[in-house]
């Protein structure tokens, strides 16, 4: 259970603000790189004096997500992990095999464990600030910017911004990834606690990519998922079929309580973010474009970005902060299109990686850390004429 005697953070006193207050930076939207952002400010002595708001409608009390990643190096986070793996598995309708992962593992972090841990030490830190509301305007001159939340104005040099607007993906390759997961608990001992399903694919693919996940905590609890990448996202019931009947067949297991759910979509897309949208705006996480196009995997991308503004911050750089631009965009880009125009399928490209090729190849590339050499094994390993084509396409498409 979360310790909400810790984890509540002090909110300022909305009355007792006359018309505005001013402060360093304001970080629209406390999520994930909201949180990052802040805590790793706080961590630099150099930057004590700057003031710091936090604002976001949500109290950030619930354990609305897990995030899940593979790490070879430590972590700020890992005092935190809920759990790690040193053995991931892969299936597919036609083969099933184990992986030792070493030097990565394959690591989880609990959102509500999160959001405690690092509310609860910006809690304590001088000149940072909450407030709890609907952020209703965002806006700006040549020297500073404001927020507005509850009816009052918040001003700051330069703000960081967590959260979408409204955006037409129509002209980019696009697709949802979403999901629906169960953390069940199974009266006889079921899983094995060291070893992660990453990815299985024996599920229906029905013309789109389908996979389960599975990642447990002991040999009675693990989290369940099924994740899948379609332009729509259906009722949370159409998942329940999917979810009884991978944990009946492939788990093997008939009696189970499920004790937690989690629901919700990731955009999978080569849309170009802009992250900043003026001198003053930084846009950061999934709107600063750091959930990778091909995968939807976002927490490294995000604690790099947060890493990289802060090392723009100390070095006093902000405002040549750019994010980074790589070869890698371009091939989240090949990669989507193939999917999306059924010149192959998530399950295929998937299988034919993991069948050639070690799982350390396969995160290293998906860290966007490989050789140009690493690149090419990876790009021949599934047959390479649905690649080639959409290649092609992205080359001559305008966007
Ligand atoms: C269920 C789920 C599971 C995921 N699992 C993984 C995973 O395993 N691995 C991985 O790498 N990635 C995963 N992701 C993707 C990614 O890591 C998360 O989406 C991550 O939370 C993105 O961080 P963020 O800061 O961009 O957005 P968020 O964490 O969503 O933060 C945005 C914040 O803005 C606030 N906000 C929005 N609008 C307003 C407003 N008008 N006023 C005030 N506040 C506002 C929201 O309340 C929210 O707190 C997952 C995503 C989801 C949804």
């Amino acid at each position: 259970m979360p310790n909400l005697r810790i984890f509540l953070p002090k909110v300022i006193k909305a009355s007792i603000i006359a018309t505005s207050k001013k402060y360093d930076y304001i970080i629209a939207g406390a999520g994930l790189s909201g949180l990052s952002l802040a805590y790793k400010i706080r961590q630099i002595s150099a930057l004590k004096d700057k003031s710091i708001l936090l604002v976001d409608k949500d109290k950030k009390d619930k354990n609305d997500r897990t995030w899940s990643f593979w790490s070879h190096k430590p972590h700020i986070f890992d005092s935190i992990l809920y759990k790690e793996w040193s053995q991931i598995l892969f299936a597919n309708h036609q083969f099933e095999k184990t992986y030792d992962i070493a030097p990565y593992s394959y690591k989880m972090i609990r959102g509500i464990d999160f959001y405690e841990h690092t509310l609860g030490f910006l809690n304590e830190a001088p000149l940072t600030d909450f407030v709890f509301g609907d952020i209703t305007e965002i806006s700006e001159t040549a020297d500073e910017t404001t927020l507005t939340c509850n009816g009052i104005s918040y001003t700051a040099p330069t703000l960081f911004k967590s959260f979408t607007d409204k955006i037409d993906f129509s002209k980019s390759n696009f697709v949802w990834q979403h999901f629906k997961g169960w953390i069940i608990k199974t009266e006889e001992p079921t899983f094995d606690p060291n070893l992660a399903t990453f990815m299985d694919f024996r599920v229906e693919q029905d013309g789109e990519t389908r996979f389960f996940y599975v990642l447990p905590k002991d040999a009675h609890t693990a989290l369940v998922e099924i994740a899948i990448f379609s332009n729509t996202i259906p009722e949370s019931s159409f998942y329940d079929p999917y979810l009884r009947d991978y944990i009946r067949e492939y788990i093997g297991c008939k009696k189970y309580e499920i004790i937690e759910e989690e629901l919700n979509a990731i955009p999978m897309t080569d849309f170009n973010f802009n992250p900043n949208p003026s001198s003053r705006i930084i846009n950061i996480g999934t709107n600063g474009g750091s959930v990778k196009g091909s995968s939807g995997y976002a927490y490294k991308y995000i604690q790099k970005e947060t890493d990289r503004i802060v090392t723009h911050i100390t070095d006093n750089k902000l405002k040549q902060y750019k994010p980074l631009k790589n070869r890698y965009k371009f091939y989240d880009s090949i990669f989507l299109n193939a999917i999306l125009t059924n010149k192959t399928s998530g399950e295929k490209v998937f299988g034919h990686l993991f069948k050639k090729l070690s799982p350390q190849l396969i995160f290293k590339f998906l860290d966007e850390e490989a050789t140009f050499f690493d690149d090419l094994k990876v790009f021949t390993a599934p047959p390479t004429l649905p690649f080639t084509k959409a290649l092609i396409e992205e080359v001559f498409k305008s966007k």
